[in-house]
């Protein structure tokens, strides 16, 4: 008798105790329906038995033969070497690790079956350390069904987790299930909209042999179907729960603003000024504001926020300001204090490093509602920073935090004004999906007088020459960020380390002011020497992927990217964006290995041909290819367990459209809907 539903803890499975249990929970399984929603990366096929003269390199196969030949062999390694033949063709096996009793058992006359890839080496066809089965009589015959690999962590095994999968399985899917779908006889036969919850589950974890890659796309889907739902349900939920809330307007009531822009040395660009005007109407109302900019790097996105939290302090009200970085959140200070401080607006930062008195001095001071501005990283969370009266919270990158922080800050007031900012340029269709709860406001135009950044792709085996191009600019003034992203030598000699290169370019360029910034330099260096370069102090800065966020200097003019190969375009092109950001000729260089692989010469093919994030982000979809299909994660703000925004875009409207007239005609399946997918990784249950 089976009492378990999908909702029973995973540790009422047969076989988990409580060390697996924490292995599960890692993995994010704690129920067993997470099981049915623990979707393979891949499949194995060991549905037949492939004859040992069809076996190829580089193709995992399942075969069976009898030992010819086994010995011991002491080359480089010592090893046991086996050859197999089924009577078509001859094989070899060679383990580097075995045993006496392996030894023993591999002799001559020996039946294996086996499943493993073959390489090919001088000598033939050759598998190191394939899975094998001695057989004792009759040869079990292939699996039924293609074999999944899932996502796991160390210590967790594919049988292991098949073996539970297996368990979930036969519990079945009992969440919610939309009949809709299933009775929806205006669908294509083929569409994921005719196929059931359990039927797709079954074909994902169990696929028969002859399931194509469609099929397969098309039972992810159908799950997708039912999460997509979900989250646009929340989405509404937190849509019609916001609008009834209740905060305290901020409407213009004094002339700072004015003031502000006059004092600055640039005029805003017309994208600007309309999303100063749309976050302005906002702040005039007593509805809390929640507003999304989105903008590409370098677009101007601080500013909006120096403009809103003149319209709080001018009300006596605070406003917090939080950065995913210390280096960010102190670069926000300084530029804060530059607008703010003539206007007489006091600007506080709030980091790690403040002395204990000097913190409790701060928090006193925030929580008497004595500071208009705090500015911090996520520290601004704790418990113990108070906010005597905030009524504006501003997030910038926010695709850096989780949405409970995002929460969580909201919290620290009543009802305050957000204004959140992401440079992550997704397709606006994906935007509004992902953000439905937000309105957004998009600034798609660069100052004036930005010049185009040079791109340019070169190999380890010319650095020298970056080098010498660089020497007379450092003369000249210029200020260069050389990234690498290693803090520590690799046994990879193909791989640079972020502490040799700062040696080696100290010793090639003498007499250029250089520094180091990486992570694990204690937070008073990192501050220091990112200020020092801040102020041109220092011309060159060798850094790790540190500075991707973010961090503005307007005067460097060139960016040197270690391995690039190694990096994704998202990095590459926010990397990229941090100069270029004055009026300079810039330039990007991208040092990478001597031999390319096909996609990373796509990748920086594509970082040479565009500088628009929107094209740079298409291309990175585009490139993630079809073998990439199956177990791609979205990050950032929403984290789907099935679904997958770029991949599943083309459902997003239809979805949308179902999900209003549930809510409509059915508002009990719709909670039903949210209950049975709605994670707390998206904020459920925290609104
Ligand atoms: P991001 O959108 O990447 O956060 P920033 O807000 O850091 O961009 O702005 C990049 C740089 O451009 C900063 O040095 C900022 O002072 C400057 N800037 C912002 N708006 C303008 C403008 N309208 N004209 C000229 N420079 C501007
Ligand atoms: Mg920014």
């Amino acid at each position: 008798m089976n009492t378990l539903s999908g909702i029973s803890p995973i540790k009422q499975l047969k076989g988990v105790g409580p060390a697996l249990e924490i292995k599960l929970a890692k993995l994010g399984l704690f129920v067993v329906r997470d099981l049915l929603l623990h979707i393979p990366l891949r499949y194995e096929d060991r549905t037949r038995f492939v004859p040992l003269s069809l076996m190829r390199p580089g193709k995992a196969a399942l075969f069976h033969g009898e030992i010819v030949e086994s010995s011991v062999v002491f080359g480089r390694r010592r090893s046991l070497i086996v050859t197999l033949t089924d009577g078509t063709g001859y094989l070899q096996i060679r383990l580097f690790h075995f045993s006496r009793r392996q030894q023993n058992e591999l002799m001559a006359g020996t039946q294996l079956r086996c499943f493993g890839e073959p390489r090919f080496t001088g000598r033939g066809l050759e598998i190191a350390h394939p899975e094998y089965r001695v057989v004792h009589g009759e040869i079990e015959p292939p699996e039924g069904v293609l074999t999944p690999v899932y996502p796991t962590t160390e210590g967790m095994g594919q049988t292991r987790l098949r073996k539970l999968v297996n368990q979930a399985i036969d519990i079945g899917w009992d969440g919610f299930e939309l009949p809709a779908f299933e009775s929806n006889s205006a669908a294509p036969a083929n569409s994921p909209f005719n196929l059931g919850m359990n039927a797709a589950i079954r074909l994902l974890h169990r696929p028969p042999a002859e399931c194509t890659s469609a099929d397969l796309e098309r039972a992810q889907q159908r799950l997708a179907m039912d999460e997509l739902l979900a989250h646009h349900l929340l989405m509404k939920e937190r849509q019609v729960i916001r609008l009834r809330e209740r905060g305290v307007p901020l409407p213009q009531a004094g002339g700072l603003g004015r003031q502000l822009l006059d004092q600055l040395g640039f005029e805003l660009t017309n994208a600007q000024k309309r999303c100063v005007r749309e976050l302005f109407s906002d702040l005039d109302r007593n509805q809390p504001m929640m507003r999304l900019v989105q903008g590409d790097v370098g677009s101007g996105k601080t500013i909006l926020a120096a403009f809103a939290a003149i319209r709080a302090a001018e009300h006596g009200a605070q406003t917090a300001i939080m950065a995913p970085t210390e280096i960010l959140a102190e670069q926000h200070y300084m530029n804060f204090s530059e607008w703010l401080s003539p206007l007489g607006i006091e600007v506080c930062l709030l980091t790690g490093r403040l002395s204990a008195a000097e913190r409790r001095h701060q928090l006193a001071r925030i929580e008497a509602a004595e500071v208009p501005v705090v500015i911090g990283t996520h520290a601004l969370f704790q418990q113990s920073v108070v906010f005597g009266n905030l009524a504006l919270a501003v997030i910038d990158e926010q695709h850096r935090f989780g949405v409970h922080q995002r929460m969580a800050l909201k919290h620290k007031g009543k009802m305050p004004h957000q204004l959140i900012m992401t440079a992550t340029p997704i397709p606006r269709t994906l935007t509004m999906a992902i953000y439905a709860d937000l309105d957004i406001s998009i600034i798609d135009e660069l100052p004036k007088g930005r010049q185009p950044i040079q791109t340019r792709m070169l190999p380890d085996s010319r650095r020298e020459e970056v080098i010498d191009w660089l020497r007379p600019r450092l003369a000249k003034g210029d200020q260069v960020y050389w990234v690498c992203n290693l803090i520590d030598p690799s046994d990879d000699p193909k791989l640079h380390c972020v502490t040799d290169l700062f040696e080696d370019l100290r010793k090639a360029l003498p007499g250029t002011p250089a520094a180091l910034l990486h992570g694990r330099l204690p937070s008073s260096d990192k501050s220091a020497n990112m200020a020092a370069f801040k102020v041109a102090e220092t011309k060159l800065l060798v850094a790790t992927t540190v500075i991707e966020v973010g961090v503005d200097v307007p005067n460097a003019s060139v960016i040197v990217i270690e391995n690039s190969e190694r990096l994704g375009l998202a990095q590459l092109h926010q990397l990229r964006g941090r100069v270029g950001r004055g009026s300079r000729k810039s330039y990007c260089v991208l040092l990478h290995t001597d031999k390319l692989g096909k996609f990373a010469q796509s990748r920086l093919d594509a970082m040479v041909a565009s500088q628009d994030g929107f094209f740079i982000a298409e291309k990175d979809l585009e490139l993630r290819g079809p073998g990439d299909v199956l177990g791609t994660r979205q990050t950032g703000e929403a984290q789907f367990r099935v679904a997958d925004l770029m991949r599943d875009a083309q459902l997003l409207p239809g979805i949308g459209e179902l999900g209003d007239r549930l809510l409509a005609e059915d508002p009990d399946s719709a909670t039903a809907v949210l209950a049975t997918w709605a994670t707390p990784d998206w904020g459920y249950g925290s609104v």
